[in-house]
């Protein structure tokens, strides 16, 4: 078959400065000297058509042909992208194209270093690991082998840390980790503690099980059991409210740990006669099993606006469409990836998790002129959002009508609910898209802007003014562009309390800290209503944010539903990738 050329020629992708800087340094093809060999065209058309092979054996030569030109033309709009690893790997050597994983960490030397050597060719192909340490038995626990004592969970992630930051990931990624423990753990005050006390546990984000017994008893404010995993008996009482005190005083501090809340998380498992989950993944969107795997992708909402008799609105039509495609790439992705052991691509073959969501909510937002914080912003996430959520599961659906449903569909929950013949055991996920809102030119996940315009420093410390599109477009209209006024912005990161800038504007063009942490748990609880798996948010606190308003947060995302929060407070990490001027 001949393919249709002219459905390539779409002139390439148009590519900011930041952009092909991020894709040079890490995603295109490479020769022993280290210079690209790859356009970026090249990369996008390499990846479309490796995924669309999959389609060889539903429909045949014609069919891949045709999908791989709509995926070509849905990835080089901007439409959607496929996470890191597919963009880096499909059709290379590595060929391992999923982002995320859950490793399980079995209480003995073997099981701990079986995970390791497992975590470490995982971060080789560029994906993330998560591990539950809960089952290890505590420090100062006897070993039955030796008669010594066992270290304990705290001192076993040291290992896996430096395991992480000796792989330098074949030249991609530094590896990313999320450890999890329960909080009925007998080391979970170390465990709290251990990133402050230790700067070795940099390649780790860590987060505390928390389950609802634990929330029980802090409602009551009694105590609550802890649990030796290995000899499941209690081993003594602790007070919640202090445990929980302390978690709250050292995420305020630094921002770790973040809670995830363990027991929701497995009412929504869906395949719970193959196990427990444990752990997410490091961003703490994915939910999984242990030995299982998923591959995710965003759709970038900024280009789903269109103008209806002279207002902005949602593209209902044209998203529907490319949710479509976008969950039968990811489908095809499980075929086309290579996978570290036999154990995973059982485990992901047989549950076909995906997790499709969104980046450039914000953007939306701005077009369609609705404040981020407003019942309006809210309600817009949710009908947008079931909206989403309903076209994917109607798309994995339609999938295994021809495709067939998952391989563990009998011992699934869906096996006895009318019209839930999935193909995929879940289908979204809305990831942070640290990179991908890089690459795509928008905003990040279901983030609010972190500042209207900065000063970006080129070359010679020329310093450039960049403006957010729609903002600046907006600015012309209204009449009060200039360029003093965008550098003024660049220093303040927003524009609430500017004189000359009309209070509609003002309302509409909000920026992270213009936003109160309500208003931020609100909106990760409206995406979380309609998604399978979980939100990637962070809950940005005001450098002078107390503790009490840590607590309220962390209340509010387990009142409305959440799945875990993260909160991040300006300020309170020596590093901080993004930050607006600290003298204004
Ligand atoms: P991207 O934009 O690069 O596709 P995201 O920021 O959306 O990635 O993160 C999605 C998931 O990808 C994370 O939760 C994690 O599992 C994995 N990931 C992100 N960054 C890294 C990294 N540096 N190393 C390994 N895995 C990562």
């Amino acid at each position: 078959l001949k393919l249709d050329n002219a459905m390539f020629q779409n002139n390439g992708p148009i590519i900011s400065g930041n952009a092909k800087v991020v894709l040079e340094r890490r995603y295109l093809r490479k020769n022993d000297q280290g210079d690209p060999i790859e356009t970026p065209t090249d990369m996008f058309r390499r990846v479309a058509h490796h995924v669309a092979q999959a389609e060889m054996r539903y429909g045949g030569s014609e069919t891949a042909a045709e999908m791989e030109a709509i995926f070509y033309s849905m990835m080089t709009e901007f439409r959607f992208l496929p996470n890191s690893p597919t963009l880096m790997n499909a059709g290379r050597r590595l060929g391992q194209l999923a982002a995320c994983f859950v490793l399980p960490v079995e209480d003995s030397m073997e099981g701990i270093f079986d995970a390791l050597k497992h975590a470490a060719i995982i971060h080789k192909s560029g994906g993330g690991t998560g591990f539950s340490f809960s089952r290890l038995r505590p420090k100062n626990s006897r070993v039955g082998t030796t008669g010594g004592v066992a270290s304990g969970p705290v001192s076993f992630m040291k290992v896996f840390n430096t395991a992480t930051e000796q792989v330098k990931q074949g030249g991609t990624r530094r590896g990313a980790n999320m450890a999890i423990l329960r909080v009925d753990h007998p080391d979970i005050l170390e465990f709290i503690q251990c990133k402050e006390k230790d700067s070795d546990l940099n390649n780790f984000n860590i987060s505390v099980g928390i389950t609802d017994a634990f929330m029980d008893a802090l409602k009551k404010g009694s105590d609550y059991d802890l649990i030796d995993p290995r000899e499941k008996r209690i081993t003594k009482k602790l007070s919640s409210i202090e445990v929980f005190d302390t978690l709250v005083y050292h995420a305020w501090k630094n921002g770790d740990p973040g809670i995830v809340f363990l027991d929701r998380i497995n009412r929504d498992n869906p395949t719970p006669a193959l196990g427990e989950i444990e752990s997410t993944n490091p961003c703490g969107e994915q939910p999984l099993l242990p030995m299982e795997s998923c591959n995710l992708g965003s759709v970038n909402l900024a280009k789903f606006v269109m103008e209806k008799e002279g207002a902005a609105v949602i593209d209902f039509e044209g998203l529907s469409q490319t949710i479509y495609h976008a969950i039968r790439f990811l489908d095809d992705v499980i075929d086309m990836s290579l996978y570290p052991i036999p154990e995973i691509e059982r485990m992901v073959k047989g549950n076909r998790k995906i997790g499709l969501g969104v980046m450039g909510f914000a953007d939306m937002l701005y077009q369609l002129e609705i404040p981020y914080n407003s019942e309006k912003g809210i309600e817009t996430a949710e009908t947008l959002m079931k909206f989403f959520q309903d076209t994917a599961h109607d798309a994995s659906r339609a999938l295994a009508e021809t495709r067939g449903t998952f391989e563990n569909f009998e011992q699934s929950v869906y096996k006895d609910r009318e019209g839930c013949a999935y193909r995929n055991a879940t289908t979204t996920t809305i990831a942070p898209t640290g990179t991908l809102s890089i690459i795509a030119g928008c905003s990040s996940g279901i983030e609010p802007l972190f500042a209207l315009s900065f000063t970006r420093t080129i070359m010679d410390n020329d310093e450039m003014i960049e403006v957010n599109p729609v903002f600046e477009a907006t600015a012309r209209t209204r009449g009060f562009y200039s360029l003093e006024l965008m550098k003024m912005i660049a220093r303040k990161g927003g524009i609430q309390g500017l004189g000359n800038i009309p209070e509609d504007v003002k309302r509409v063009f909000v920026t992270a800290h213009d936003i109160t942490p309500e208003w931020h748990v609100r909106m990760q609880a409206a995406f979380q209503k309609y998604t399978d798996n979980a939100v990637s948010k962070t809950v940005n606190l005001h450098r002078n944010a107390e503790v009490a308003d840590v607590i309220k947060v962390y209340n509010l995302a387990y009142d409305l539903g959440c799945k875990g929060v993260t909160i991040y407070r300006d300020g309170s990490k020596d590093r901080q990738v993004l930050s607006v001027n600290k003298n204004e």
